[in-house]
């Protein structure tokens, strides 16, 4: 057995791979150990999860969604107490406000004991992560979901591993670049990040979707949407302009919906 990632053994690897973090609410789209090896995957958990998860934007995001991490714990919000220029966390489950910084926390004592009111002030935008490391995020899932349709199918994963029009893209997510130059991604919003779908008489708010995209020019677009926002990256070449004129083409319409 070999890694998809880094092509070594990974039979020893124990434990199962989450294609989209555990923290943005995916507990259904898994690989079994041993598709990815205990060495990449540690890798990918510190290297692009936890500092793509710990982003401002992402943190937002999932407080603002009450989404839970692997604790049963939603993060909270940060914001300033204005009165002593001190950034503190804002925890809605037990209604508690605290400095985000271990080290301010006698200064907010002594500052909330002797005012009588204070400040608070809440950001609402957030910058979101930056393209180089949201480009290591997509791809990792990228390539982990592609072994997943081959595994739903009851095909062997081996082709990925052999194809070596998957290399650049995997090198860039499992090594990255001395450069930090990214890898193409086309990203919008296609619908709000809470909307609520009807469908049979049930409703539901949709938390990530995904697929392939497979184009004339024999290009595989892989696709995914979180929270409303679609991402789109090729696995074959680092430019994107091919869905962008395939999107020209078909009136902007997000392949997840054709
Ligand atoms: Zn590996």
């Amino acid at each position: 057995m070999k890694c998809i990632f880094c092509k070594e053994d990974s039979s020893s690897s124990k434990s199962i791979e989450h294609i989209i973090p555990e923290s943005l609410g995916n507990t259904e789209h898994v690989l079994p150990p041993s598709v990815v090896c205990e060495k990449c995957n540690n890798y990918f958990a510190r290297k692009i999860e936890k500092p793509f998860l710990e982003s401002p934007f992402i943190v937002h995001l999932r407080n603002r969604q009450e989404i839970v991490n692997k604790r049963g714990i939603i993060p909270p919000r940060s914001a300033l107490y204005l009165d002593a220029g001190i950034q503190v966390n804002i925890d809605d489950q037990d209604l508690s406000i605290y400095p985000s910084k271990e080290s301010d926390v006698d200064r907010f004592i002594t500052t909330l004991l002797t005012r009588k009111r204070g400040t608070l002030i809440s950001l609402l935008h957030h910058p979101k992560p930056d393209s180089y490391l949201t480009a290591r995020f997509i791809g990792k899932i990228a390539i982990e979901a592609l072994a997943h349709r081959f595994i739903q199918a009851s095909l062997t994963y081996e082709e990925i591993i052999e194809n070596k029009e998957l290399d650049p893209l995997r090198s860039f997510v499992r090594y990255g670049n001395s450069s930090e130059q990214s890898w193409e991604y086309n990203e919008r919003e296609i619908y709000i990040e809470d909307k609520i779908f009807h469908e049979n008489g049930s409703y539901y708010q949709l938390l990530h979707e995904f697929m392939f995209l497979q184009m004339a020019s024999n290009e595989t677009i892989f696709i995914i949407a979180f929270f409303g926002t679609e991402y789109a990256m090729s696995l074959d070449r680092n430019i994107i302009q091919g869905y962008r004129d395939w999107l020209a083409k078909n009136h902007d319409k997000s392949p997840l919906y054709p």
